[in-house]
C-alpha cells in the first residue's frame, strides 16, 4: 500500500475549494459525470486511432444510490487509470487530465468533446461527501487501484481486483447532504446537467410494456419488462446537421427541451458555426402568450453537452431572450464554476453572431412565404421592434422584413408603404405624413375620414411602438407620425377639396351658434364638415393634449 500526501501548491486549498469554489453543491455530479463522459470519449478516440487496443461497444455510465450504506456511486466503461495515473490526474490538484489529452491529441481530439479543462472538477465531491473512493482500472494491462480520500490532503492507494475497464467514484455522502440519496433529488439533477450528454446514463431500471402476443386473450394484461432506465439523449438535434432533420424533428426536440410546453413554437433558427467560434444551437420563436412557463422556460446554455446555465444574458442580446432553445459552445470562457462573463470579446462576438443570424432568418422567412410571415407578424413583432429599438445593426437588417399593417390588414415593408403614401401624404414642407390608429374602435370615424381621403392608416398598437416611430423619425428622413386623430392632421396633410358638407351655409351659422353656448371652445373643437358621406354632419373633436391630460 503507498502513502503519501496530496501534492498542492498552496496550503490546505481544500477547505478552500470545498467552501468558496462552487457556491452550489449540486454540481458535483454534474462534475463526477463529465469526468465519466470525458474517459470515455477519450477511450473512444484511442481506439478510432488505434492506441488502445479495445473493443469500444457500447459504453454506458451508471449512478446508483445505496442509501442504506449512504453512498453514491458513479460508474463509468472509459479509459480507466493506472495507480501512477491516479497519482497523476487526482493527487496533483489543479492538473488537468483532460488539458493534456486535447494537447497530446491536438488536431485529431479537437473535435471530440472532452468536457475537462481546470483540474478541480473532481473535488467538488468532497462538498458533499466524508470521504471519496475511486476504483479503476486502466485500458492498459495493469491492475486496478484504489485511491480512498476523506477530505484531508492525505489519501491511500493500493492495488484492487476490478477486472473490468473504467472507472467507480464511490462518495460517502455527508450527514447534512443526504438529499443526494434521495432517488428524486438525483434524478432531478441527472435531467437538469446532463439530458444531453454525449455518452447514456442509466439511472436504475424501468418497466417496458410490450405488445401483447397473439393468441392473448382480450383481458391478458400486456407483457411487461424491465430495461435499462437512461436518462439522457446523446444525440440530440442541435448536434446534428441541418440538412439531415426534418422540420418534424424540430418540433420533437422542443417537446424534448421544454416538455410542459404544449404550444408548438412558430419556427426555429439552427446556428452553426466553426469559425472563428464554435457554435451550434437551435433557437425557436414561441408563440408569445401569457402563459406562466414562459419565466422559467428560457434559452440554455451548454458546453459540449452540459449543461451550463438557463441565464443566457450577455450571450444572447437581451431582445431576444424572449426566445427558446439551446445554445452549445465550448468557447464561451467559463471561470471555474462555469459561470462565463459577459463583457468578454468572445462573448461579444457570439451575442453579435446571434444577432446575424436571426435577422437572416427572418429575412429569408419572409422572402419564402410572405403570407405565412404576415400571419405569425402579430406574434413575433414584439421581438422585431424591440430589436430594431435596442439593436443598430439589427434595425438595419429589419428593414427588409419588418411590416406595418394598416387598419385594413395589409401589410407594408417600409419601402413599400413610402411608395404608396408619397403622393398624397405630404406636408407643405414635402414631408411625408404617416397615419396611424393605435385602437381601431376608437378612432373609428377618424380612421374612415382619412380613408375616404384616400390615405393610408397603420394600426400600430404594441406597447412599444411610440419609441419605434421616435426611432424611425430620426432614422428615416423627412418623414413624421401623426395619430389619425391628432387635431394638427388637418394642417399637415395638404387640404384638399373633396369635403362634404351635409349642412347648408344657413344651417351652418345657426348651429355654430348654438354649439359655441354648450361646447367649450377651449376644451373641444367643432368641425362642420366630414370627410366622409357616411359619417354624421358634424364633428366635436376633443384635442389630443386634452386627452393626454386626462390620461
Ligand atoms: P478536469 O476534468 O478538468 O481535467 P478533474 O479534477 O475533474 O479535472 O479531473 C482530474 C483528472 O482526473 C481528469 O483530467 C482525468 O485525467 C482524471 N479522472 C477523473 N475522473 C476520471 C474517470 N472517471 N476516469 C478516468 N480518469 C478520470
Ligand atoms: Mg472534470
Amino acid at each position: 500500500m503507498a502513502k503519501g500526501n496530496i501534492n498542492v501548491s498552496v496550503e490546505n486549498i481544500f477547505p478552500l475549494i470545498k467552501k468558496f469554489l462552487y457556491s452550489d453543491h449540486e454540481i458535483f455530479l454534474r462534475e463526477l459525470i463529465s469526468n465519466a463522459t470525458d474517459a470515455t470519449l477519450k477511450l473512444k478516440h484511442l481506439a478510432s486511432i488505434g492506441e488502445a487496443k479495445v473493443e469500444y461497444g457500447n459504453p454506458q455510465i451508471e449512478v446508483k444510490i445505496d442509501k442504506e450504506g449512504k453512498k453514491l456511486h458513479i460508474i463509468d466503461q472509459g479509459i480507466g487509470m493506472t495507480a501512477e495515473e491516479v497519482e497523476k490526474y487526482i493527487n496533483e490538484v489543479a492538473f488537468s487530465g483532460a488539458e493534456e489529452f486535447l494537447d497530446k491529441y491536438k488536431d485529431s481530439a479537437k473535435d471530440s468533446g472532452i468536457i475537462g479543462h481546470f483540474g478541480l472538477g473532481f473535488y467538488s465531491a468532497f462538498m458533499v461527501a466524508n470521504k471519496v473512493e475511486i476504483i479503476t482500472k486502466s485500458h492498459k494491462d495493469e491492475p486496478a487501484a484504489h485511491w480512498t480520500c476523506d477530505g484531508s490532503p492525505e489519501f491511500t492507494l493500493e492495488p484492487h481486483d476490478k477486472t473490468e475497464r473504467g472507472t467507480e467514484i464511490i462518495l460517502h455522502i455527508n450527514e447534512d447532504d443526504n438529499e443526494f440519496l434521495e432517488e428524486s433529488r438525483i434524478r432531478e439533477l441527472l435531467v437538469k446537467y446532463n439530458k444531453f450528454m454525449p455518452i447514456p446514463i442509466k439511472f436504475g431500471t424501468k418497466t417496458e410494456t410490450l405488445p401483447k402476443p397473439e393468441d392473448a386473450k382480450e383481458d391478458d394484461p400486456a407483457p411487461t419488462k424491465e430495461v435499462d432506465d437512461i436518462i439522457n439523449n446523446p444525440n440530440p438535434a442541435w448536434t446534428k446537421q441541418p440538412t439531415d432533420l426534418e422540420e418534424e424533428d424540430y418540433k420533437n426536440f422542443y417537446r424534448e427541451l421544454y416538455p410542459m410546453q404544449f404550444e408548438e413554437p412558430l419556427f426555429h433558427i439552427h446556428l452553426n458555426v466553426d469559425y472563428p467560434f464554435n457554435l451550434t444551437g437551435i433557437l425557436y420563436f414561441p408563440k408569445m402568450t401569457n402563459d406562466l412557463n414562459v419565466q422559467k422556460d428560457r434559452i440554455q446554455l451548454y458546453q459540449n453537452q452540459v449543461f451550463v446555465t438557463d441565464n443566457v444574458e450577455g450571450i444572447v442580446p437581451e431582445f431576444l431572450t424572449m426566445l427558446r432553445g439551446v445554445i452549445d459552445s465550448p468557447d464561451i470562457p467559463l471561470n471555474v464554476s462555469r459561470s462565463y462573463l459577459q463583457a468578454d470579446g468572445a462573448v461579444k462576438k457570439i451575442s453579435s453572431y446571434i444577432t446575424r443570424k436571426v435577422a437572416d432568418k427572418l429575412k429569408s422567412l419572409f422572402n419564402n412565404n410572405r403570407e405565412d410571415f404576415e400571419k405569425k407578424w402579430d406574434d413575433i413583432k414584439i421581438v422585431i421592434e424591440y430589436g430594431m429599438l435596442s439593436e443598430e445593426k439589427f434595425f438595419d437588417k429589419a428593414d427588409a422584413f419588418a411590416l406595418y399593417p394598416t387598419v385594413d390588414g395589409k401589410y407594408y415593408t417600409y419601402d413599400e408603404l413610402y411608395n404608396a403614401i408619397k403622393a398624397k401624404q405630404t406636408d407643405k414642407d414635402d414631408k411625408l405624413v404617416i397615419l396611424y390608429a393605435s385602437n381601431k374602435d376608437e378612432q373609428h370615424s377618424y380612421i374612415e375620414a382619412a380613408k375616404a381621403k384616400g390615405y393610408e392608416v397603420l394600426l400600430l398598437d404594441s406597447p412599444i411602438v411610440s419609441h419605434l416611430m421616435q426611432k424611425l423619425e430620426t432614422s428615416k428622413e423627412n418623414i413624421s407620425f401623426a395619430r389619425v386623430d391628432a387635431d394638427h392632421i388637418d394642417n399637415l396633410i395638404k387640404k384638399d377639396d373633396n369635403k362634404i358638407s351635409k349642412l347648408s351655409d344657413d344651417e351652418k351659422t345657426k348651429l355654430d351658434e348654438l354649439l359655441k353656448e354648450v361646447i367649450p371652445a377651449d376644451k373641444f373643437t367643432v368641425q362642420l364638415e366630414t370627410m366622409d358621406s357616411d359619417a354624421a354632419p358634424f364633428m366635436i373633436t376633443q384635442p389630443e393634449f386634452m386627452r393626454r391630460m386626462k390620461e
